[in-house]
């Protein structure tokens, strides 16, 4: 069996002191694929010293320098996509086209930030006041299991764009990947310290990295549950926090909507890395006039919808990450039935013909009414619920009625109307009529979702402070 007892710290793999070893579990065959070593709290601090050590000369580097690194790093990364692309699809269960996104955009992160340091001026005049926008400190970067590889590479390309030295705490789940993608960071040979990754437990190393005085910031991506517990131990150290957190995004399908275009969408949104995103559209609101019309199109669409092992080529579909993921995603299908929604497919247990895997069938409940649970919590499973409103300033208010704000879309033949409707969704970003690439374009949530943004000059300024140089000149 695969062990995993290694960390990274200051440019070397070395053994953490941390002595609780965890089981990894092939979501599929429900075997132990891996044994991880965890960190604890003297790694974490180690770790926490090498990056401190390393930022005393990284936060100085040039532009240059430091756009070069960052090609290093992308190169090594693109070097060895496939097997990213493998070992991450059989950890958590995304499909391969869903993998192959990720590690596309993962390594595309770099090469943002170069882009980013390449056009963005550091030091402005306003006034008499030179203002120069220095880097942070050392950064903790802390990152969920659905598309940790992402994150990670996100994170740390802008950290280090900005002059920050990180120390990384990857889900524990997706320690696999995590061994592999700092085998090639490892590769590209920067300077030591200058990151450090320590797979360990949240409420270990993530708890000392958020509470550990020589951390000047943390950005994290999860649940809006432990988000709060972040933003609370954050406060002794008055830590600077970038938090994305969980969503409910409403997809609101307007009157007069394309349905052949629409729905395969709002399935497609609704599912997306098997329900396990924090912006999946999980809540479709339709004109009540058009219900049975998306009821047939909403079946017609889920009969193509294949579901299986995730490593082979034609499955849209795969298992949940974990038994307990897989139990919690039952429980809401039984909710939404005793709560009295009615099951239009899917429902409870696996797929037909599927023994073993953490498969849930996909699920599309109608007559959903917006105090039921499965109208407002975050299931993170292909669970899909179908809300109807009158008036499209209703559906307005229904996609608001929620204590997120990360993510909605909209579909609708008026365009015009769409961005109207659009322009009323409290969300951090909204989709009209698709879903598309925008990495340049801030992303993070209004509400509950989290607090700042990511991605280009807004994610870059999170790593940034401005300080202010006045002389008598
Ligand atoms: P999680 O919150 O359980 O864990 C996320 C990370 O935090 C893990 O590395 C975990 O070990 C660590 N952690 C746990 N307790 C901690 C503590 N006390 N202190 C510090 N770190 C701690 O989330 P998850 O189950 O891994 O991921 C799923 C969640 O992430 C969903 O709610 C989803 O919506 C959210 N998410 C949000 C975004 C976004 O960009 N907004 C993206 C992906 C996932």
């Amino acid at each position: 069996m695969k062990q995993i007892n290694q960390i990274y710290i200051n440019g070397e793999f070395v053994t953490p002191h941390g002595n609780e070893v965890m089981d990894l579990i092939n979501p599929v065959t429900e075997q132990v694929a891996a044994q991880v070593r965890l960190a604890d709290e003297t790694d974490t601090r180690q770790a926490i010293a090498a990056a401190k050590a390393a930022y005393v000369t990284f936060s100085r580097t040039s532009k240059t320098q430091r756009i070069q690194y960052l090609q290093q790093l992308h190169d090594a990364v693109l070097a060895r996509a496939d097997e990213l692309e493998a070992v991450m699809s059989a950890e958590y269960g995304g499909s391969l086209a869903m993998v192959q996104g990720t590690v596309a955009r993962s390594s595309g992160a770099f090469l943002q930030a170069i882009k980013l340091l390449n056009e963005y001026d550091f030091v402005r005049q306003i006034g008499r006041a030179k203002v120069v926008m220095e880097p942070l400190g050392v950064v903790g970067l802390i990152t969920p299991w659905n598309a940790n590889y992402g994150f990670i590479c996100n994170k740390m390309a802008t950290a280090l764009a900005a002059g920050s030295t990180v120390v990384i705490k990857p889900s524990e789940l997706s320690a696999g990947q995590t061994q592999l993608l700092t085998e090639c960071l490892h590769a590209a040979g920067l300077p030591a310290g200058i990151f450090n990754i320590v797979t360990g437990r949240g409420d270990v190393v993530g708890a000392e990295m958020t509470r550990h005085p020589d951390i000047a910031k943390i950005s994290f991506t999860g649940s809006t549950l432990v988000g709060k517990t972040i933003a609370r131990d954050a406060v002794d150290t008055l830590k600077r926090v970038t938090l994305e957190l969980g969503g409910k995004s409403p997809n609101i399908l307007l009157p007069d909507a394309d349905l052949a275009k629409a729905i395969p969408l709002a399935l497609a949104v609704g599912t997306m890395n098997n329900g396990q995103a924090c912006i999946a559209g999980t809540r479709l609101l339709v004109p009540q006039e058009r219900l049975e019309e998306v009821k047939t199109h909403l079946l017609q669409a889920v009969a193509n919808v294949k579901v299986g092992d995730p490593t082979q080529a034609d499955i849209q579909i795969g298992p949940l990450v974990t038994a307990k993921q897989y139990a919690r995603v039952q429980n809401y299908i039984r909710l939404g039935i005793e709560e009295g929604a009615q099951l239009l497919c899917g429902g409870e247990g696996r797929p037909e013909g599927v023994d073993r895997g953490y498969f849930v069938k996909p699920t599309v409940f109608v007559n959903v009414t917006p105090d039921m649970t499965i109208a407002r919590e975050e299931i993170f499973g292909p669970v899909l619920s179908v809300l109807t409103y009158r008036t499209v300033e209703e559906a307005v208010r229904m996609a608001n009625d929620t204590v997120y704000g990360l993510q909605a879309y909209v579909s609708g033949e008026n365009r015009q109307q769409a961005r109207e409707v659009a322009a009323q969704i409290v969300a951090g970003r909204v989709f009209v009529n698709g879903m598309y690439d925008a990495p340049d374009a801030p992303f993070g949530g209004f509400k509950q979702s989290g607090l700042g943004r990511e991605f280009g000059t807004y994610g870059l300024e999170a790593y940034l402070e401005p300080k202010t140089l006045i002389d008598d000149e």
